[in-house]
Formats: C-alpha cells, structure tokens, sequence
C-alpha cells in the first residue's frame, strides 16, 4: 500500500557561503501528511521552495513520479501535479472569491479539459470544500485573514494537485478556527491528496501528521511517527537550543 510520491535525496542548498539544507533525504508516502518541523531558520521554507521546483538545490534531486523536480521550469511544477500555498497570502484583491479559484483552475493541471464554464464550476465545488460558498461574490480584498488561508487552500486545489504543500495556513488563526483548518486539511487528505505541512504549532501537526520530519540548521535530525519524534532528545534540545 505504501507509495512514495515524493523522493528527496541527499538535498543541499547552498547560498553564498552558508549551507541553508545539507545532506536531507527522506521520502513522502502517497496519500500520507507530512509535518515539516524544526526552529527558525532550519531551512523549512527552503526545502519547500526546493520541491515546488523555485529553487533547483546545489546538490541532490528531488523526484515526483521518477522525474527530477529541477529538470522541469518552475510554472510547468503545478502540472505535475505540485502545488503549494504560500505565507504570505495575495489573493487578486479586485477580483471576487469565486474569480480567484476559477482563475487557479483555468491554469491548472486539467485547464486543456476545461471550458471557462467548467471552470467556475471547479470553482463552487472547491469553495464548497473549504466553506467559502457563502462570500463568494466578494472581493477577495474584503476577507477575514482565515477565510484567506480558506482561499488560498482553495487556489492551490483548483489546481488539481497530487500533492499540496501548505506554508503556515495556521499562523494567526485563534483556537477554533485552528481546528476548521485542521477539519478542512483532514478533508482534503482524504481526497487522496498528499499533503506537506510546515507549521509552528506543535499541537496541529501532530494531530495531523502521519510523520514528521524534523531539521535544524539545515540538517534532518529526525523522523518518524509524531509520538516518536517530539520524544527524541535531540528534537528536545534543537528547540530549547533555539
Ligand atoms: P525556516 O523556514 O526554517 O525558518 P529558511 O529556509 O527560511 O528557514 O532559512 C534557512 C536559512 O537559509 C536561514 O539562515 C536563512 O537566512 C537562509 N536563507 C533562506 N533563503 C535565503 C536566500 N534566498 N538567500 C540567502 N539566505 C537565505
């Protein structure tokens, strides 16, 4: 049952002289959510840079489906069937809710087997999803910061991703509206679709993650079931080091 879907070998990424990732493998099973962790600094948003192919790493490969992710131009990653959200959130402001994702979906994967129609239908189905239906006449300028993680989630389906990387979709949302994000990334996953989540708070990715990469100071320093990981006394003393 296990399939890899994502392969990251031997990763380094080298800016001027400092080494932001070294040396960091680790595969990502098909159908699984990964958590992404590690202190500020440790290279997280690098490695994700690295897989949505906007960095082609100093050494090493990242491969998805047995092609390497830096043999194929950046815009041509997301018909791979990659895409990713990013931390900070620009919607098209002028635009409404619904535009936003129909537009996601007129560029997407599937975009050849899609009318402009077929489009926005992609798009209330997704708004649907995420629970953005209702103020889908909107602007998009005139969201709650949640409901624009909400749209950004919904972007980045309408893309029509195999796997979705998510850059803190839960920095700055309060308690409760943690826990709809979780219910909808839950919801997503079980669409069958592979999920890669950098988050700070704790308590999310692990009530989330199938298994945790840890790094610090670009380095992997740990991985495994979420119990087994936030045990290790050398993920203990990367944070309290940090
Ligand atoms: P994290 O996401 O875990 O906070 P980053 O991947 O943002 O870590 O950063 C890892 C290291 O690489 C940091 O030391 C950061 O300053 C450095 N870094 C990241 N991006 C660049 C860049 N484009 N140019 C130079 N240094 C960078």
């Amino acid at each position: 049952m296990s399939e890899i879907a994502l392969r990251i070998e031997d990763v380094g990424m080298r800016f001027g002289g400092l080494w932001a990732l070294s040396e960091v493998s680790f595969d990502v099973q098909r159908g699984s959510v990964l958590g992404l962790i590690g202190p500020n600094g440790s290279g997280k948003t690098t490695l994700m840079n690295v897989i949505s192919g906007v960095y082609k790493p100093t050494t090493g490969a990242v491969t998805y489906g047995g092609k390497r992710i830096a043999d194929v131009p950046t815009h041509d990653v997301c018909h791979l069937g990659i895409a990713r959200t990013f931390q900070i959130v620009k919607p098209f402001a002028s635009l409404s809710v619904r535009e936003n994702v129909a537009v996601g979906a007129m560029y997407g994967r599937h975009s050849d087997q899609r009318s402009t129609r077929g489009s926005f239908e992609r798009a209330e189905e997704l708004l649907e999803i995420v629970g953005l239906a209702g103020v889908a006449d909107r602007p998009a300028s005139e969201l709650t910061i949640p409901d624009r993680k909400r749209l950004e989630v919904a972007k980045a389906l309408a893309l029509d991703p195999d796997v979705l990387l998510l850059d803190e979709v839960m920095a700055g949302l309060n308690a409760t509206e943690v826990d709809e994000a979780l219910e909808l990334l839950r919801t997503v996953n079980a669409r069958g679709v592979t999920l890669i989540v950098v988050e700070h708070l704790m308590k999310a990715i692990v009530s989330i993650s199938t298994s945790i990469v840890v790094l610090a100071e670009g380095r992997k320093i740990a991985e495994g079931a979420p119990a087994d990981v936030l045990g290790s006394p050398q993920v203990i003393e990367a944070y309290l080091g940090s």
